[in-house]
């Protein structure tokens, strides 16, 4: 993978209640949107099925115009049972989430984009940190 087409987000001990700074969260979320824009979709139980309720599980976390922003610029998806089935697996992407299903983790084998998935450990206090380091290290 030498570029970014796609950005998947989980949100439970990712990017909420986990142990990095709220700030260095939002620093993370604000790299991708100004950096990624339309690029920048939503994996989380809060969004499948074609129901979006990401703003409920955001707000309070962060300021509420960062969360408006967040609900107007990040992309819904659609899966069901896997994640991986929301993901564009001809796409060069990046998937940050704390977990990793065995089925999920044979379909990403099985179209050679294991090294898409990003683990998230939200017992690290630099982990925010650590992801964005990862991502501008494709924008030299
Ligand atoms: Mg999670």
């Amino acid at each position: 993978m030498q570029k970014i087409d796609k950005i998947y987000f989980d949100i439970d001990v990712v990017i909420r209640a986990t142990a990095s700074p709220k700030e260095d969260v939002m620093a993370l979320l604000r790299y991708c949107l100004d950096s990624y824009p339309g690029k920048i979709y939503w994996l989380t139980t809060h969004c499948r099925s074609g129901v979006n309720h990401t703003d409920f599980a955001l707000r309070g976390e962060f300021p509420d115009e960062f969360v408006d922003e967040l609900y107007a610029k990040v992309l819904p998806t659609e899966w069901g049972a896997l994640k991986t089935d929301a993901i564009d697996m001809d796409s060069d992407f990046v998937w940050f989430d704390d977990n990793l299903f065995e089925a999920e983790k044979a379909v990403l084998e099985q179209n050679y984009v294991l090294d898409g998935f990003f683990k998230m450990n939200p017992r690290d206090p630099v982990m925010a940190k650590k992801a964005l380091e990862f991502l501008k290290s494709f924008k030299d």
